[in-house]
């Protein structure tokens, strides 16, 4: 049995950053990954152009996180967006900042990232063991041993575990680590799908599957109480709704649905427009196209397959002639501009999740260190800790910044 410094469990973003940073201290580190190659996560980030941070200062990323951001602000302290960027620059890989201060590699590839990474891995020394799928971990005089599940057996005086979450398994990250750290004696806070697109009563979805939408604003009302976005991008799908927008409401809306057995969606379609404005352009329309029916005078205010729908919804004719439209029907149309309904009712399964909500618990862990509070020499780096962020890149640079901070403590501990 060879005794190393520290072995990192999952080759996935932060287990790969602990890894390098560790080498880089002169720690012997050992690389555990279940697949055959490391980064498949980081592959299919982005729609595979993998959003790798974001260009936002420490006090967003905070608020990003919700309840969990405080935890997170040594981590991001000790290596964020700038060292990040610097990093992979300093490995031949250039970065650029698009809207909303999303980075992506100038090349627009993730798998340029993976690359880089597995570069740094390779520079650094750090030994790399595919195939090697962790099923436990144990305290053993002194240090610790990781059990492999074909049986092997691996000893280093830090473990730092970062298996990832437990959606899109075919990555890898089928949630092992949580039923490892469990046994080990630390609580796990229930788990839940993150940036999920959510499911819809209406069975009409279907017709509008493929629809996007763009500049517009959607409103969750619940009760008495309103979630609003900013302006953005949604999608139709055939089972409910999905896109930018949704994603990132909808951890909060799945919250919001443990109390209500639905929440309603409004979309609004037009949300530069005030009523009176949308009024006076429909009235201008009227006039100019009194004679043209009524699902093509629409065409220029809709986009043309959610036309149909549109109308059904407010029981008008499609074919009626603009100019027969009465003065409530003009009003339902406004109204249903601004705010076209649709019955939310949940989300698709965590599998299907871009992120896993829940995790370790992070009153169990140190926030200065990453080290577990119940284990000695046990540290827990990126998305298998509790709290998540909206897209954005903020997901990786925390799977990068804990690793690191991982990395950094465990190998001057
Ligand atoms: C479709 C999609 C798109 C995304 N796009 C973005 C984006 O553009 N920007 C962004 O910031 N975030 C994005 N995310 C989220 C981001 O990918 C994750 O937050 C991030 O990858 C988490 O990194 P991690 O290292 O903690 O876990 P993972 O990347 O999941 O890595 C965990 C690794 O551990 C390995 N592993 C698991 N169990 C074991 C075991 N028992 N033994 C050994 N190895 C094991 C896995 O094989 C895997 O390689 C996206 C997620 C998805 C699903």
């Amino acid at each position: 049995m060879k005794p190393y410094d520290i072995a990192v469990i999952g080759g996935g973003a932060a287990g790969i950053m602990a890894a390098i940073r560790a080498s880089q201290l002169k720690k012997k580190v050992v690389l555990l990954e279940r697949n055959d190659a490391i980064g498949r996560k980081i592959l299919i980030t982005g729609k595979g152009r993998c959003n790798l941070t974001n260009a936002a200062d420490i006090a967003t990323f905070i608020e990003k996180f919700g309840k969990s951001g405080e935890f997170f602000r040594t981590a991001f302290h000790t290596f964020f967006n700038a060292d990040l960027m610097e990093f992979f620059q300093s490995l031949g890989l250039e970065t650029k900042v698009e809207r909303q201060g999303r980075v992506f590699p100038v090349n627009d590839k993730a798998a340029s990232v993976v690359e880089m990474l597995k570069k740094a891995l390779e520079e650094n020394g750090v030994e790399v063991l595919y195939d090697s799928r962790v099923k436990e971990i144990r305290p053993c005089a002194g240090s610790l041993l990781v059990a492999t599940e074909d049986g092997r057996e691996i000893a280093a005086s830090k473990v730092i575990a970062a298996t990832g979450g437990a959606s899109y398994k075919a990555t890898g990250s089928s949630g092992d680590g949580f039923a490892i750290a469990e046994k080990l004696g630390h609580k796990i806070v229930p788990l839940t799908p993150g940036l999920v697109p959510l499911v819809a009563k209406e069975p009409w979805m279907k017709e509008l599957q493929g629809v996007a939408l763009e500049n517009i604003r959607i409103t969750f009302e619940y009760g008495k109480k309103r979630l609003s976005s900013d302006v953005g991008e949604l999608m139709f799908t055939h089972f409910g709704v999905s896109g930018p927008l949704v994603l990132d409401l909808s951890s909060q809306v799945m919250t919001i649905l443990k109390e209500h057995k639905e929440v309603r969606l409004l979309i609004d379609l037009k949300p530069g427009l005030r009523d009176e404005q949308l009024e006076s352009k429909l009235l201008h329309k009227f006039k100019i196209k009194g004679n043209i029916i009524c699902k093509n005078m629409m065409k220029d205010i809709l986009p043309q397959r959610l036309i149909t729908r549109f109308l059904k919804l407010l029981d008008i004719n499609e074919n009626l002639r603009t100019n027969q439209i009465t003065q409530a029907q003009r009003r339902a149309i406004i109204r249903t501009l601004k705010s076209f309904p649709v019955t939310i009712a949940g989300s698709l399964p965590l599998e299907e999740a871009m992120v896993t909500g829940g995790g370790i618990s992070i009153k169990e862990i140190d926030p200065r260190t990453m080290e577990s509070r119940l284990v000695p020499g046990l540290y827990f780096a990126g998305e298998m800790i509790e709290g998540t962020a909206p897209s954005g890149g903020y997901n990786l640079q925390q799977a990068f910044s804990t690793g690191y901070l991982a990395g950094e403590k465990a190998a001057n501990a």
